[in-house]
């Protein structure tokens, strides 16, 4: 059986590969390797049984030096300290890249959340604020929806806080309902984020965006507004899209001759991002193997549903023709595929660049928030066009600039801008 590699391990692999190509100071590097505080603690539940059932919960503030931990809450069944640890560490280059005046966090609760009922859910979320308040806040950490939980778990928490600090705290989650302090545009963010680094991307690689042809494995949150985007935004066409349906248990790709229609299959999917097969065979649809998106013959592919998708063995099916992959999803690319699309000169946007739509479009809920203001949608998808587009030019001129891939690259913008804030800070001194 293949040894499962610890995500925490990974990260700190990826940051030693990237502080010796930036040639960085030790001292600096031993900060960075390791988040600056932890939490875990027992979260006490009554059951509607009545029984109490005992939750371990988490919070890792990674880094910081650039503004407030930030980062979602997971309610996984098999969350662990190190699984944390990693996204928390992530969530600081993701911060730093797209240059967002934040550090990185997240948080977790060992637990299926399908197996609770809507007032266990609500307790087991009051009770973690309880176990956290006094660690995180408006300016000190703010937490988002992840994986298992929701805009309404988030709503819970606000509550939960506002009650303990004794005034109304919206900025202190975000993610929120709209009408309870969510942002207008949340919903497209990491989408359409994804397409304002293609367009860009677009741009040096000689590829015309209206002769475009994108397949996508996925059909939940990002990929629909990623397809939207690419079909509306750069009047591109989608061949593919590849989703697991809960039902058959098993992949399926969706394609149409002439290119899929995705606010069609947007009309026939539900909250889990599985396709109505028989309704999409209907409308002439081809239904096909789910793996079927990887070797369609596309001069894009957008991986937005899981990691670990394009592999050594994977990327050997990839079409002649591609060009550009816009990594939706978080690590959806092997270090062994990474190897092969280097040497084929396949143009890749990293997943901490591509997919930070959803963290920036978080930070506007806080801006508006604290303002009291709340911006039309229009206004809040120009500003994260401005957002992503800076920050793919910063991580394109560096990729030139030092010769190097656009993952190393991407990682050398987002270390050095977080270095550069410690330093300013005066946390190398040793007198912080
Ligand atoms: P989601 O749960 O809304 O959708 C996931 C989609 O993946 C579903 O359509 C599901 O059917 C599909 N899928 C699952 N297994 C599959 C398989 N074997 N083959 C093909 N499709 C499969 O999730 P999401 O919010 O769209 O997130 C997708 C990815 O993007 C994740 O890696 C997530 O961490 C990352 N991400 C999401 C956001 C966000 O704002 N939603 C932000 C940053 C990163």
């Amino acid at each position: 059986m293949v040894k499962k590699i610890n995500a925490f391990d990974m990260a700190q692999i990826q940051f030693d590969t990237v502080a010796k190509l930036l040639q960085l100071d030790n001292e600096i590097a031993e900060i960075l390797r390791w988040p600056q505080r932890e939490y875990s603690f027992r979260i006490p539940v009554r059951m509607d049984d009545g029984r109490l059932k005992v939750f371990q919960g988490f919070r890792v503030q990674h880094n910081d030096a650039r503004g407030p931990n930030k980062g979602g809450i997971r309610f996984a069944a098999d969350e662990t300290l190190d699984t944390v640890r990693a996204l928390a560490t992530w969530m600081t280059w993701k911060c730093a890249v797209a240059d967002i005046p934040l550090g990185g966090g997240k948080g977790g609760v060992v637990v299926d959340p399908s197996t609770l009922s809507t007032n266990e859910k609500e307790s087991l979320c009051r009770g973690w604020v309880q176990a956290m308040w006094k660690n995180i806040g408006p300016r000190n950490d703010v937490p988002a929806p992840d994986i298992g939980t929701t805009p309404q778990m988030m709503g819970w928490m606000m509550d939960e806080y506002s009650r303990l600090v004794g005034q109304y705290t919206p900025g202190v989650f975000t993610g929120k309902p709209v009408g309870g302090g969510g942002s207008l545009g949340r919903t497209e963010a990491t989408g359409y984020g994804v397409i304002y680094t293609v367009r860009e991307a677009m741009k040096h690689i000689n590829l015309d965006p209206k002769n475009s042809v994108a397949a996508l494995q996925g059909f939940g949150n990002v990929s629909q507004y990623a397809a939207i985007g690419f079909v509306e935004i750069l009047g591109g066409t989608v061949a593919c899209v590849s989703c697991y349906d809960r039902h058959d248990k098993k992949a399926y790709t969706y394609s149409k001759k002439g290119g899929v229609d995705p606010r069609f299959l947007m009309s026939i999917v539900d909250q889990y991002g599985t396709v109505d097969k028989q309704k999409a065979l209907d409308s002439g649809y081809e239904v096909t193997d789910g793996d079927k998106w990887l070797e369609a013959d596309v001069n894009v592919l957008i991986p937005a549903a899981l990691e670990g998708q394009i592999t050594g063995d994977t990327v050997k099916k990839v079409s002649k023709n591609l060009k550009l992959v816009a990594e939706g999803a978080n690590g959806p690319t092997t270090p062994e595929a990474d190897e092969v699309l280097k040497k084929n000169k396949v143009f890749v946007i990293p997943d901490f660049l591509c997919n930070a739509g959803g963290v920036t479009v978080s930070y506007f809920e806080q801006v508006q928030n604290d303002a009291n203001y709340y911006w039309e949608k229009d206004a809040v998808l120009r500003r994260l066009d401005v957002k992503m587009t800076a920050a793919f030019n910063a991580v394109y001129q560096r990729s030139q600039e030092e010769k190097v891939y656009t993952r190393d690259a991407a990682y050398m913008v987002a270390i050095d801008r977080v270095v550069a804030a410690m330093e300013m800070r005066g946390w190398l001194t040793g007198n912080a």
